[in-house]
């Protein structure tokens, strides 16, 4: 799940389904028995219950590698701990991704996807959902730790829902099975204005829900499709 739409071209490997990317997930938190998780993971602990040895020195021109023999995990350590923690939890779903066969170059897309079932693991989204619905300030709350637009995204496919979450300046957007959704359009930039003009929560009649999220540098929209 990349934050802007990429081009895909023919030398790009294809991405996995969502079951697969929630499969090399699920595995990689069974082998540290957390697959019943409740609550958001740091990346750091998991990597640490692995087992794994964590180097924030990237080889130049890459944000990370995973050596799966010397179990060795090197990160660009560089910028924002939020970033730092984003790449971070990236470069545990490629070791997802390795340990489950999946043949290199690896899909980026899937990477990150893989990453986020790592640091709200299913259980974690569904309890979050149990107790706050999908009202996307109260979710934070509840899934503290992993990026912001991370945790929207994971809980839209948890509940298997659409959802365009647009926070600082990136648009990230989430359908269930595959399906695309439309690059913005009127009819978004028309729900953004009224929840940024009222700072309200906006319902169409056809179900469609805005809400405007607001918290340390990040002041944004999110808009969950009727299901
Ligand atoms: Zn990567």
């Amino acid at each position: 799940m990349q934050p802007v739409a990429r081009a895909a071209n023919d030398h790009d490997p294809p991405e996995l389904a969502d079951d697969e990317c929630e499969g090399l997930a699920l595995a990689l938190l069974t082998r540290v028995g957390a697959e019943g998780w409740t609550t958001s993971l740091a990346p750091r602990a998991l990597a640490r219950a692995l087992g794994l040895r964590l180097l924030p020195t990237a080889p130049s021109g890459c944000r990370g590698t995973v050596d799966l023999e010397a179990r060795t995990l090197r990160y660009d350590g560089r910028g924002s701990p939020e970033t730092v923690t984003q790449r971070l939890a990236h470069e545990l779903g490629h070791l997802a991704l390795a340990e489950g066969g999946a043949r290199v170059p690896h899909p980026e897309e899937s990477a990150s996807r893989v990453a986020m079932a790592l640091v709200v693991p299913r259980a974690a989204a569904r309890a979050a959902v149990g107790r706050a619905g999908l009202d996307p300030v109260r979710l934070l709350a509840e899934l503290p730790g992993p990026p912001p637009a991370w945790v929207l995204v994971r809980v839209a496919w948890v509940a298997r829902r659409a959802v365009i979450v647009r926070l600082g300046g990136e648009r990230w957007t989430y359908a269930p099975d595959g399906a695309g959704i439309a690059p913005a359009g009127p009819w978004e930039r028309e729900m953004v204005a009224i929840v940024r003009r009222t700072g309200r929560p906006h319902r169409t009649i056809l179900g469609d829900e805005a809400w405007p999220v607001g918290f340390a540098g990040h002041e944004g929209v999110v808009i969950l499709l009727a299901g």
